[in-house]
């Protein structure tokens, strides 16, 4: 089970972004590949995360076709580390660890400080 989801509100505790709040987009998934073997296998401790307004990067965006519709000097937010970031507990409004709690067969997200489960 993730820890961290897609809509989840989280801060960042490392880098030029510390302490600044974001909303998490998308989750771009981590994989570990096996050379030896020729497959990769799935890593979420490689998972890294993009949060609004958080990493904010510019990029020179060629015009190469018809298709491509955003060009020149374009602003967008690159992917963070996912161990960079902490979920923000809705009740306690801080940057919390999470624990993982197992009730008649069904998990759920847990705050490690004031132990009020985060999805409702
Ligand atoms: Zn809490």
């Amino acid at each position: 089970m993730q820890k961290i989801r897609e809509g989840d509100t989280v801060q960042v505790i490392a880098g030029n972004d510390l302490g600044v709040r974001g909303e998490v987009k998308e989750i771009k998934k981590g994989f570990r590949v096996n050379r030896k073997a020729g497959q990769s296998t799935r890593d979420p401790g490689g998972d890294r995360l993009v949060i609004s307004g958080v990493r904010m990067v510019h990029k020179h965006q060629k015009p190469i076709s018809q298709t491509r519709t955003q060009t020149g000097i374009i602003e967008f937010e690159a992917p963070i580390h996912i161990s960079n970031a902490m979920l923000v507990c809705p009740s306690c409004d801080e940057p919390v660890r999470v624990q993982i709690k197992i009730e008649d067969g069904r998990k759920s997200r847990v705050c490690k400080r004031c132990g009020v489960a985060i999805d409702k």
